[in-house]
């Protein structure tokens, strides 16, 4: 039994599409990939859509963004998902589902076009499946498959394709790996990894552990997030003949935190992996400090190291999903102290075209912090210093005209069925190319209150007892009251 609060998802027998399925083929791995939703008619048999959503969402998969859902991640989804409600029924009016907003595509996806192929030149720093960004460390790519296609993918134009040619690639990647004596880390990505024959991930995982230098392997997965069930014994009893391995997965939101997800979890903890959380900033799913400060303390007390929150790539057709730098930063700085420290993650930008990681993790430096967060309005262009100690412009929003603004978020409004849940972040530019303002000034909310604390109240967000203990941070304070 879990002391940890887990989200439950819909009971699939109260769903129209599985009403006639048994616990057995619910339960099947094999069962939930090879039915996954990846077609409108299905989708609306699962969560309830009227004929403008359903045109848009089919619009959408067709043109811009191919959509595939587990049956048991779509279960997370509420019937109604255009209208939320907390744990204890209380209205959630400026939000939409988070599992429907990751994962169902929406007009935003054909009409917000603009932005990166390929953010991180991947294919400038590549050989075969290998790519590289730091002398000691590589990504090796062994598949575009997953079990759900993320709407905020970095990778997005590669995502379902086939991976059936990539033998070569991982020929390549091996040769390079074998050749660079300098790499003593290898990062199984893709796609995810956790979804190839397991013949094949033994054997790419057997290879790479063969090399002589190479010290370590982290390997980054989906799979306990969206399908937990596909964690078996037996890709389990694989993974541990490559111990030790650090296992890196992408939970975003409280509500992907179930009873589920959790005896996988298990299950990889009981088999001595390390296991890291890696999670994206998305606007409207998780720009939230109750949602980051619940996310992360579940995490944390299940036994995942919440590592990095991500600020959300550039990537063509996903720069909704954009929270403003300073908005994030303002949230994950009331982190500290309100939750257990190593349940913070670092967060991070990963700098357009290969530059690498650079830390935006306030600091308690207090002339920093001033800075940040008692500014009005700011101009969505920073300075970074990447790790190799380089300069860099960074533009954390991607440009729009006011007219495809006001479009994109007309047309959001009448999909989301009301106005103020749809807020996307952009710089608005003329037709000339030229800088106007940045949308994102309306939302650079929360902003200190007469420099003592905020608008919001992390206690009372969080819930603290009000009784006799709480919240005293010195035990000193309250020592008559316990006195036996
Ligand atoms: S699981 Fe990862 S690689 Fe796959 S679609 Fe989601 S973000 Fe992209």
């Amino acid at each position: 039994m879990s002391k940890v609060k887990l989200f439950k998802g819909r009971n699939f027998k109260n769903i129209e599409l599985y009403k006639d399925i048994s616990k057995d083929e619910w339960n099947d791995p094999n069962w939930q990939i090879s039915n996954s939703i990846t077609t409108l008619a299905q989708l609306e048999k699962v969560i309830s859509l009227n004929d403008f959503q359903k045109k848009c969402i089919d619009k959408a998969i067709m043109t811009s963004s191919p959509m595939r859902i587990t049956p048991y991640y779509a279960s997370l989804m509420p019937q109604d998902s255009f209208n939320i409600t907390d744990k204890t029924g209380n209205s959630i009016p400026d939000r939409v589902d988070p599992i429907f907003r990751q994962s169902v595509p929406t007009p935003a996806a054909y009409l917000f076009k603009v932005g990166l192929d390929d953010p991180m030149s991947e294919k400038d720093r590549s050989y075969g499946c290998v790519y590289q960004r730091y002398p000691n460390r590589v990504a090796f790519k062994v598949t575009k498959t997953c079990y759900t296609y993320c709407n905020h993918c970095q990778r997005k134009k590669d995502i379902g394709k086939t991976t059936s040619e990539m033998a070569p690639d991982y020929e390549k990647g091996i040769e390079y790996l074998s050749k660079n004596t300098n790499i003593n880390e290898v990062i199984l990505t893709g796609g995810d990894p956790l979804t190839l024959p397991l013949d094949i991930l033994d054997n790419i995982l057997d290879r790479i552990y063969s090399i002589p230098h190479v010290k370590i392997i982290r390997l980054g997965t989906r799979v306990p997030v969206v399908l937990p069930q596909a964690v078996t014994d037996e890709i389990v009893d694989v993974l541990k003949k490559y111990r030790p391995m650090f296992i890196s997965i992408h939970c975003n939101h409280q509500n992907e935190i179930t009873d589920e997800f959790r005896i996988a979890i298990d299950k990889l903890k009981n088999a001595g992996f390390t296991i890291f959380n890696q999670m994206v900033a998305l606007n409207g799913v998780n720009d939230d400090f109750k949602v980051l400060a619940t996310t992360f303390s579940k995490l944390y007390w299940l036994g995942v190291k919440p590592y990095y929150l991500l600020q959300c790539h550039k990537t063509a057709r996903v720069g909704e999903y954009i929270v403003p730098i300073q908005k994030m930063r303002i949230l994950t700085n009331y982190l500290r102290g309100h939750i257990s420290g190593p349940a913070i993650p670092n967060y991070v930008v990963n700098m357009d075209g290969g530059g690498g990681k650079v830390l935006l993790t306030p600091s308690g430096y207090a002339q920093e912090r001033f800075a940040f967060e008692d500014s009005k309005s700011y101009l969505p262009i920073h300075i970074m210093r990447t790790w190799d100690d380089t300069f860099v412009k960074y533009q954390e929003l991607l440009d729009m005209t006011e007219e495809r603004y006001n479009d994109l978020v007309d047309t959001m409004d009448e999909f989301y069925g009301t106005k103020g849940k749809f807020k996307l972040c952009v710089n608005i530019i003329d037709r000339h190319g030229d800088y106007v303002r940045s949308t994102n000034v309306n939302v650079k909310i929360p902003l200190i209150k007469d420099k003592q604390y905020l608008h919001f109240n992390p206690n009372e967000i969080l819930g603290y007892s009000e009784g006799p203990y709480g919240p005293v941070t010195n035990p000193q304070e309250a020592h008559e009251d316990f006195e036996p």
